[in-house]
């Protein structure tokens, strides 16, 4: 590689719509849980591009697989068969409960079937009324128009309204709403087991327990997006399961893939069962490369082991972290499960990510004031223990900097 950071920024800057906001890194190359920028400095990836690099980077396994795959048939559409998606809709359909698969390229894109069949339904049942969704106070589904009319935060939204119609948003915290808010027009419930983007809030028991009861009393359907808390990232399949929640319908993304762009839709039979050829489709949706890459992390997910590490990773981290917690007032709570983590502080965390990038160390903020990390699935407590002591340095050092 010959191009400088200043090249990137500048050919960036010039070429590319300007709707991210960078940090000024750029990194070329990766191994398992680091990454490696154009000088060759070495960082510890505790955010996983999102958590989506679910088997760390330059997996050797995976890049066999894949360069195996491109060298044999990448791509046919779905104007034909191929010898892939059906056995990885199988396997989906073992891990999740839910008989069929649906596949596209992103998390927003499987939000997006979910909302579509829920709705496709009703309609086909002849209820016409029953076209609303209810979404939930700090969710966030995607960026396309669906999935954006249920995301919760306004400043995701407004600049696109007008959105679909007929969303209303239940406080997470104060489920009595569902009370009033689902009723016989209501097409399903949407929500995320762990919010994610809205701060790494592990859903309460009593809200799962009222979001059933909604569904029940109306039938409504019920949609879980574990785009980013499923397959695996919490020590177990789904934490939809850990909350006794039995949704008619499933987002899946991020670490299907293990880095190639692959999102799933999962239905019940009943819901499948209202689908006509030709009601939806994607060109790309389940090729043979994507499948390929998602069958090869499915098989170390459930054949190899990689669950169970990341149930023992994951208590090791949570450990670590409440440690941490401890020791500095700044940080007012610790939540998550698995390989997925936020921490709370009592200011802006945008300091704390930039000083632990100053040690090399990779981690996220959403929702303002939360400390994100999203590890990959296969991190070591070697690497955990290297992590800590950076991540509590960049929190203490973003307090003094706030004080001083
Ligand atoms: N749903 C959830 C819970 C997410 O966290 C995200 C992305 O962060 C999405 C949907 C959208 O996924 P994508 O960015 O792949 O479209």
């Amino acid at each position: 590689m010959t191009m400088t950071t200043t090249d990137v920024k500048a050919l960036e800057s010039r070429y590319v719509l300007q709707n991210y906001k960078r940090l000024p890194v750029v990194f070329e190359r990766g191994s398992g849980s680091r990454l490696f920028d154009e000088h060759g400095r070495s960082y510890l990836d505790f955010i996983s591009g999102i958590g989506v690099a679910s088997l760390g980077h330059g997996h050797a396994g995976l890049a066999q697989a894949l360069g195996d795959q491109a060298s044999t048939l990448s791509h046919t559409s779905n104007l034909y068969f191929h010898p892939l998606q059906g056995e990885l809709a199988a396997r989906l359909s073992a891990l999740t409960g839910l008989q069929r698969a649906f596949f596209c390229n992103s998390g927003t894109e499987a939000v997006e079937a979910c909302l579509k069949f829920a709705r496709r339904f009703w309609n086909a049942k002849g209820d016409r009324q029953r076209t609303k969704f209810v979404a939930f106070t700090h969710s966030f589904h995607g960026r396309t128009m669906g999935s954006l009319s249920v995301t919760w935060e306004p400043h995701y939204r407004e600049p696109f309204e007008p959105l679909i119609p007929g969303v209303s948003f239940a406080s997470i915290d104060n489920v009595s709403e569902l009370d009033r808010l689902v009723d016989a027009t209501t097409a399903a419930v949407i929500v995320e087991p762990i919010q994610g983007e809205g701060g790494v809030r592990p859903i309460p028991q009593s809200a799962a327990t009222a979001i059933a009861e909604g569904c029940r009393r109306t039938g409504a359907l019920l949609i879980a997006d574990e785009v980013q808390c499923g397959l695996g990232r919490t020590g177990r399949a789904f934490y939809s399961q850990a909350l006794g929640l039995q949704p008619d319908l499933m987002a899946l993304g991020k670490a299907l893939g293990a880095g190639v762009p692959i999102g799933a839709a999962m239905f019940s039979e009943r819901v499948a069962a209202a689908a006509k050829p030709g009601d939806h489709g994607s060109t790309y949706g389940g090729n043979l490369l994507a499948c390929r890459a998602a069958l090869f992390f499915l098989h170390e997910l459930t054949a190899n082991g990689l669950m169970e590490h990341v149930a023992r990773v994951g208590a090791y981290l949570e450990r670590s972290l409440r440690d941490i917690a401890s020791r500095q007032p700044a940080i007012t709570s610790v939540r998550g499960a698995g390989v997925m983590w936020g921490l709370e502080i009592d200011r802006p965390a945008a300091a704390v990510v930039d000083a632990a990038r100053d040690r090399h160390l990779l981690i996220n903020r959403t929702s303002d004031t939360v400390i994100r990390l999203l590890p990959p699935f296969v991190i070591t407590e070697k690497e955990i223990d290297e992590a800590m002591p950076l991540l509590e340095a960049a929190i203490a050092t973003a307090v003094k900097g706030a004080q001083g």
